[in-house]
């Protein structure tokens, strides 16, 4: 019985021992592996004035029509 309980420990330090060495090389390699620097800065966008109703707008949101800057406004591209 004795010799039955000191494995039992044997093995749950060795499993242990396991568990602790798994997180110690995944803190290892999380470390070593460069964090993903995200960047989220978006380049200032131009911003444009429309050439119908005179608001402004970012360039991707705007339209060149006839060789004049329009807004996406319905109202602006219907003319
Ligand atoms: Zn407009």
């Amino acid at each position: 019985m004795e010799l039955k309980l000191f494995m039992a420990r044997i093995l749950i330090l060795i499993i242990l021992g396991w568990i602790l060495y798994q997180v110690i090389k995944r803190m290892a390699t999380s470390a070593d592996s460069k964090p993903n620097i995200k960047s989220e800065e978006k380049p200032e966008e131009k911003i444009v004035q429309c050439a119908n109703c005179g608001c402004h707008v970012p360039e991707s949101e705007s339209i060149i029509k006839n060789n004049q800057i329009i807004c996406n406004n319905p109202e602006c591209l219907k003319k």
